[in-house]
């Protein structure tokens, strides 16, 4: 991700993986930039911000009402599923205006049979944000991403506005304001080499100071020459060093800094908010832990269902692919049901899986991860073969740490208790320790939240049975 992509520019900061994929085979998610890569933040880390030297000088980034028709009705046609979701991104989506929206609805409307539900999704960095916008955003039940990275001195470290002032105070009036309106906000957080290491601030932020009870967090990773290089490119000029870290921009997260950071969330969350605030990643894996496939792109076993359109009609095969190799061509001269469904779609998709090397494929995460995402799969194995995410360091600390205690909370859930009882165990295995510490004679008797239960410790269940007569039985 470059500047502010799925995290950078605020609207750009929202991936495809954001709003997942349908699951069924036949449906595929878009990701619409109508207004391209045009931002009013300059954030260090967006992706999408250099994509206007795609094209030509005098470009006008901003989708036209053919295209915008073109779009809606070609993307409603294209899919025989009940509902039907339209995300808007950037770029930043806002700078387009209400009325653009309020066209985009009417369009729904116009082109959406008896019986389909049409949705819509804004990622918006929320500078602009204003009440007229706010009650068009609540009266059309959009749901609105908000780039937000955390507290002030986090969240201004790279996300400003072109003149390098800070965004945070407008961030914060504009989430206020969808709040004061009633509209459905999620978060949306880039992890990056700034903040890696301060997850578990950055998370009480987020709940405590912003009440965000859905959050994203994202890892900023970019290879060095990601503005003019696709993911997976051969570049025989480029970066080639044996250090992984000279290969990425300075603000890329370090792999293991990111699985620190997910683990410090994941404490945090397990001890006392399961069940109240949702954090995409730990839904993806204990989705996983329970033998459920992902319902985001980077996790699922293949991808190519979540495709990206430009303000000109373009379409390409990700967000994250918008190269001149990607394009899968323009709807102005084919169908996006024949582009989605194309051969060359087909193996984007495939690839995700039958490219893994075989240190993945041999992974005892294998199926949690699927070798993430493709545009981060950049460095070498320890055995040499080509394609390893650069992230997988940090992915296996962070699987290691919540695997155990996502796998009691998969077993409450298949005895049809709700998961969070888990939080009474780890509160009482706080408590051991504490005991521990102060050299209590009780100090033994509690469940230890990351490790298996022994069979005489009480059932992390909260049944207060020993395991060895519970869920370890
Ligand atoms: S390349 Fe595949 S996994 Fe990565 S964001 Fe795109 S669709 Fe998702
Ligand atoms: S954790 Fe690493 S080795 Fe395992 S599947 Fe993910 S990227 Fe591959």
């Amino acid at each position: 991700m470059a500047k502010e992509t799925p995290q950078r520019s605020g609207a750009a900061a929202v991936q495809p993986a954001m709003y997942g994929v349908p699951s069924d085979p036949s449906a595929f998610h878009t990701l619409a930039k109508p207004i391209g890569p045009i931002c009013n933040l300059d954030c260090t880390y967006c992706f999408y911000l250099h994509k206007e030297n795609f094209f030509p000088k005098g470009e006008n980034f901003r989708m036209s009402e053919a295209t915008l028709e073109a779009f809606t009705k070609q993307y409603i046609e294209a899919q025989d599923v009940p509902e039907i979701n339209f995300a808007w991104q950037g770029g930043e989506p806002t700078l387009l205006g209400v009325e653009f929206f309020r066209k985009a609805v009417e369009l729904q409307k116009r082109y959406a049979p008896e019986g389909k539900t049409i949705t819509n999704a804004l990622q918006t960095n929320g500078v602009l944000l204003d009440d007229e916008w706010c009650a068009f955003l609540k009266e059309n039940d959009v749901l609105v991403g908000l780039s937000i990275d955390g507290p002030k001195d986090v969240h201004d470290k790279y996300r400003y506005y072109k003149d390098k002032r800070s965004s945070h105070d407008d961030v914060m009036r504009g989430l206020r304001l969808l709040q004061k309106h009633g509209v459905r906000v999620n978060s949306l957080t880039c992890v990056n080499r700034a903040t890696g290491s301060r997850g578990r601030e950055v998370y009480r932020f987020l709940r405590d100071e912003c009440n965000f009870e859905h959050m994203q967090f994202i890892p900023i990773v970019e290879k060095i020459d990601f503005e003019t290089v696709a993911p997976g490119t051969e570049n025989p000029g480029g970066p080639d060093p044996d250090d992984d870290l000279l290969k990425v921009t300075p603000w890329t997260v370090k792999p293991e800094q990111f699985g620190r950071f997910m683990c410090a969330v994941f404490d945090e969350w397990a001890r006392a908010d399961v069940g109240k605030v949702f954090v995409q990643t730990f839904e993806q894996t204990l989705a996983g832990v329970l033998g459920m496939p992902a319902s985001l792109c980077v996790f699922s076993k293949r991808c190519g269902r979540a495709l990206a359109i430009e303000h000109d009609g373009g379409l390409f095969s990700c967000d994250h692919f918008v190269y001149g190799d990607y394009k899968l061509g323009n709807i102005h001269d084919k169908t996006m049901r024949q582009m989605a469904a194309s051969e060359q779609q087909k193996k984007f998709g495939n690839d995700k899986f039958d490219t893994l090397p075989r240190y993945c494929r041999t992974c005892e995460f294998l199926e949690l991860c699927y070798g993430e995402c493709p545009k981060n799969r950049f460095i070498q194995t320890p055995d040499g073969e080509d394609g390893l995410n650069y992230l997988c360091a940090g992915y296996k600390i962070y699987f290691a740490h919540a695997t155990p205690v996502l796998a009691m909370m998969a077993r409450e859930i298949r005895e049809g208790r709700p998961a969070a009882g888990i939080m009474r165990a780890i509160q009482a295995a706080e408590q051991v320790e504490a005991s521990k510490a102060s050299g209590s004679a009780t100090a033994t008797a509690a469940p230890k939240p990351n490790a298996k239960p022994r069979p005489n410790d009480q059932c992390p269940c909260g049944s207060g049975k020993k395991f060895k007569k519970c869920h370890g039985a």
